[in-house]
């Protein structure tokens, strides 16, 4: 009995001349009265297998369904090919439709659609070059990721979704409510009574993992979460999206230096295996979307990134000759083309920029002594700008309590947090790295958008 085979290992296999059966949809059809040759493509590889069938030994009313989109199997001969592009192809003997797809209607009939109409139909999407090779790269970095962690003896963390404090104070919420909007009870003020919602209290979509991890952290000494995490700002940019997916590791007893060096090696490892794992893909992505784009990969491996301190920062934004939109002064927060600038043209290669102005910064960044900046670092990637935040954490209670009283955060809320500093603290550190801006870098496509499946953004959850 013939066994389906993934046209990857078809395509390299040596053995010739043997029996094949492969699966999938039907990218192109050309040839004449007398033949016909079908590119089938089933998504493991960004490579098509050619399908070659004389038409006399078929049924008509089977081939005039094998038309691109349709899905078929196809049965025959693994041979090597006399025909230009490919090695090798299949003389076809067996040839079954599951699907077909009408000429007149399918959407993907020709190449070479604007990505932003691709959008439109990313149920269909996949079924292109690009989406397929952009999927399996996201697919390649997520498994390089689990298995970085897993080697330097991380565990693997699962924070909640639902989160029931509103102190994680990365952007803006999504609530998560079942109480009727026609209806909803009302305290004696007028306020929302929340007590009645289903965990009887305000509820929200998490915009991270890391308090949660932090609680992991302090017990099994390295953790690390990878989950969606969701923001309900507006921001239209090509690098937000409202829910996307975050690697947050944390490490006790690491300072801020141990945790620059892992956030290092970590990017370095993630490169490398995609450099490694994804050549065809990576090679068609160079070709069509950025040319330059292995060599760009190459080159943050070669180099080792810039650490700067923000003020250093800001001082080099400030000498530089270049315009830009908004002002720079110490105090206020880099906006993404100070950092490209920093990152693109002054130093060329990946900036870790660290110990920024503690009003920019969350609560719960390590203070340092003078007490103007906390232990935070951003790491910045060409073409993108931010790709990493993190920091060292404020382990001393006294610190944390000032900070938490003097931004008005109710510690209601945050007593648990606040308890790891009572019973047991250590200096401990950790980052966030926002998966789809790596999957951008990587793939060099240049809209987030184009590096989820299914991107939830303002005004868009239609598939
Ligand atoms: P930015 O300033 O770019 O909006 P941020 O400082 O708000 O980002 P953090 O809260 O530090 O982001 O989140 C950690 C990482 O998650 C960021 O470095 C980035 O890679 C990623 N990230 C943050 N917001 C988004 C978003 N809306 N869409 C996709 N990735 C994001
Ligand atoms: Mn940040």
């Amino acid at each position: 009995m013939l066994g389906r085979e993934k046209i990857k290992d078809l395509l390299t296999s040596a053995r010739t001349g043997r029996k094949v059966e492969v699966k999938g949809w039907v990218r192109t059809r050309r040839g004449n009265k007398n033949i016909a040759f079908i590119a089938v493509n089933d998504g493991s590889v960004i490579h098509n297998i050619q399908c070659v069938a004389e038409t006399a030994s078929f049924d008509e009313e089977v081939l005039k369904y094998v038309t691109t989109g349709a899905s078929v199997r196809i049965a025959g001969t693994l041979v090597e090919s006399m025909g230009k592009g490919q090695k090798l192809e299949i003389q076809a003997e067996e040839i079954e439709v599951y699907g077909p797809a009408d000429p007149a209607t399918y959407p993907l009939q020709k190449k070479g659609h604007s990505l932003e109409f691709l959008r439109s139909i990313a149920h269909l999407r996949p079924r292109t070059n690009t989406f397929g090779a952009v999927f399996r790269i996201r697919h390649t970095l997520a498994y390089a990721i689990h298995n970085f962690f897993n080697d330097y003896g991380f565990t693997y963390l699962h924070t909640p979704i639902i989160t029931g404090s509103d102190a994680e104070g990365a952007g803006e919420m999504f609530r998560v409510s079942v109480l009727d909007p026609a209806k909803v009870p009302l305290q004696e003020d007028g306020q929302v009574d929340f007590s009645e919602d289903f965990f009887g209290k305000e509820t929200n979509l998490t915009v991270s993992g890391q308090l949660e991890g932090e609680l992991g952290a302090l017990a099994l000494t390295e953790i690390y979460t990878f989950g969606p995490t969701f923001r309900a700002e507006n921001s239209n940019t090509p690098r937000h999206l409202a829910e996307f997916w975050m690697i947050e590791p944390e490490m006790a007893f690491y300072d801020i230096k141990d945790n620059m060096d892992l956030a290092e090696v970590f990017l370095k490892y993630l490169v490398s295996y995609v450099i490694e794992h994804c050549r065809d893909d990576l090679e068609f992505l160079n070709k069509m979307y950025e040319p330059g784009l292995l060599d760009k990969l190459q080159a943050v491996l070669e180099n080792d990134f810039k650490r700067i301190s923000y003020t250093e920062a800001i001082e080099v934004l400030k000498k530089s000759e270049k315009k830009f939109e908004f002002p720079v002064n110490w105090g206020l927060d880099l906006q993404s083309e100070h950092e490209r600038y920093l990152v693109e043209q002054y130093f060329k290669r990946p900036v870790i920029i660290t110990d920024y102005p503690a009003e920019i910064k969350a609560f719960y960044m390590k203070q340092n002594d003078e007490g103007k900046t906390v232990r935070a670092m951003d790491v910045l990637f060409p073409g993108i700008g931010e790709i990493i935040g993190g920091s060292q954490r404020e382990e001393d209670l006294d610190k944390l309590m000032s900070k938490v009283k003097e931004l008005g955060i109710p510690d209601k809320d945050l007593w648990w947090y606040i308890e790891t500093r009572k019973y047991g603290t250590v200096p401990h550190s950790g980052f966030g790295l926002g998966f789809e801006r790596m999957v951008l870098f990587v793939t060099g496509m240049s809209n987030i958008r184009d590096v989820i499946p299914f991107p939830r953004t303002p005004k868009n959850a239609e598939f």
